[in-house]
């Protein structure tokens, strides 16, 4: 077995990826589509798990990476300043991502001689959180009212997340750590706490954030909670590298199931909207985040892409940014030489509010809409058009199809009637997943791009990890 773990762990979820086309495709093309249905849904099941266990580790990782982080910066307005970068930076990523959105709508014009007539309507009620909405219920939600509510999976998270804990410390005891004792203590209080959150991501930034605000303020007194979670925080990492292990067949049994039940014939129905989508994807990373690592950075940018392949691979065949996170949190900071500090407080934010490939495939549908239907679009609509899909884009949660159940607050724009938004959703349904797994690859690409150029800003980045080790 041996042999198995000496290979590069990205190649092995590469070799996973490329025999799930293969595997998918043969079984869809060779048994009665019942049976093969039938083998696949089963098959799904491994990728199933792989995704369950990876978000478990999702609310204890931010939560240590982000308290070690802030106690590492060791100066809240440093916080600030990071946290100013950060925003910046993914508005203005984003912000290209719509200008190229729009340019493959318009070039590829994808909608035109469609023929939406066979679609089944498909009635979206769906509206966007607003960007306010969101940052004041981050502050004002009751990070204990889920756990009070007696939600069973919060209780087992819960259990988790207080045992690594204890577990922990015991360890740190026995290694002959000073007095560990009274950051157990508030670890495990405040671990019921965050993983009681566990609905909200943002909600656990912002609880993490204040505690090891309130730890730093402690001064010499939170010396062994500090100890504590540098501690705890490799540890989870550790568990996360370890739960990777299984991403190999993870991705096998996802793309297997994608290729087989969702396959290149149903792909050709929406072959321009697709050519238009994954160019488009490939242009904004190619063009924009290999731009900003090689010419902003100065930094070798196929380091940057390789060093961040499984979090690629993990979040095309999943399709979803948050489940990808952990493996983007655990790229970033082992190939890439990002601080925890960074790591840990810009892909958490960026995995719920940062979708440059959700923002550019809105813009692309939005003109796919108009052109099948004849809408007639004026130059403002098009900055309108830019401007909601990004603001739909921050508000979309990092899961599957997110943002298609949206779509209707980007088409409000030019006054598309709910039958002819409910037939667009309708007969992109069927393909969204070939076209939202690259989406999300672009969304994660750009949560790494943007947390390397903070790092590099802020001089948090060991850039000899960059430049010679990239992918493990
Ligand atoms: N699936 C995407 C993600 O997780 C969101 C979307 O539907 O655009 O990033």
């Amino acid at each position: 077995m041996a042999w198995w773990f000496e290979i590069k762990l990205w190649k092995r979820v590469f070799l996973g990826l490329a025999l799930g086309v293969a595997f998918g495709f043969a079984v869809s093309q060779t048994m009665a589509p019942e049976a093969a249905a039938a083998l696949l849904d089963r098959v799904k099941i491994v990728g199933d798990v792989f995704i369950a266990m990876i978000r478990l580790v999702i609310i204890p990782l931010i939560f240590m990476t982000l308290v070690a982080g802030v106690l590492a910066l060791g100066d809240p307005a440093k916080l600030g300043t990071i946290g100013l970068k950060t925003i910046f930076l993914y508005l203005a990523t984003t912000f290209f991502a719509n200008i190229i959105g729009l340019s493959m709508g318009v070039l590829f014009r994808p909608g035109a001689n469609v023929d939406l007539g066979d679609a089944e309507p498909r009635l979206v009620t769906a509206e966007a959180a607003g960007f306010w909405d969101r940052i004041v219920a981050m502050a004002t939600k009751n990070p204990f009212e889920q756990f009070f509510a007696g939600n069973p999976m919060t209780l087992a998270l819960t259990a988790v997340l207080v045992a690594i804990a204890i577990i922990v410390a015991v360890r740190s005891t026995r290694a002959g750590e000073k007095k560990p004792a009274s950051g157990v203590l508030f670890v495990s209080l405040f671990a019921l706490g965050v993983a009681a959150a566990s609905g909200d991501i943002l909600v656990v930034i912002f609880s993490s954030i204040v505690f090891g605000v309130v730890v730093l303020f402690l001064g010499a007194t939170g010396a062994p909670v500090s100890r504590f979670f540098s501690y705890a925080s490799d540890k989870v990492l550790g568990v996360t590298q370890w739960i990777m292990e299984l991403a190999p067949f993870g991705v096998f049994a996802l793309i297997a199931w994608v290729a087989g039940t969702k396959g290149l014939e149903t792909f050709t129905a929406v072959f321009w909207l697709a050519v238009a989508v994954y160019l488009g994807c490939f242009l904004h990373m190619g063009l924009i985040y290999g731009g900003i690592v090689k010419f902003g950075l100065r930094l070798p940018f196929i380091n940057f892409f390789r060093g961040i392949l499984d979090a690629q691979m993990v979040a095309y065949s999943t399709s979803s940014s948050s489940a990808t996170l952990p493996v983007t949190i655990s790229n970033v900071s082992k190939n890439l030489g990002v601080s925890k500090s960074v790591a840990g407080s810009v892909l958490p934010l960026g995995a719920t509010i940062n979708m440059d490939g959700t923002a550019l495939y809105l813009g692309i549908v939005a003109l796919f809409t108009a052109q099948a239907f004849g809408y007639q679009l004026e130059p403002y609509h098009f900055a309108l058009i830019a401007v909601t899909a990004a603001l739909v884009s921050i508000g979309a949660a990092g899961i599957p199809s997110a943002s298609l159940f949206l779509l209707a607050t980007v088409l409000e724009v030019f006054d598309v009637t709910p039958e002819h938004t409910a037939l667009v959703v309708g007969f992109i349904f069927p393909f969204d997943r070939l076209l939202d797994m690259m989406r999300t690859v672009v969304n994660v690409t750009g949560d790494a791009a943007v947390a390397t150029t903070v790092a590099k800003w802020e001089g948090e980045i060991d850039e000899e990890v960059f430049r010679s080790k990239a992918a493990q």
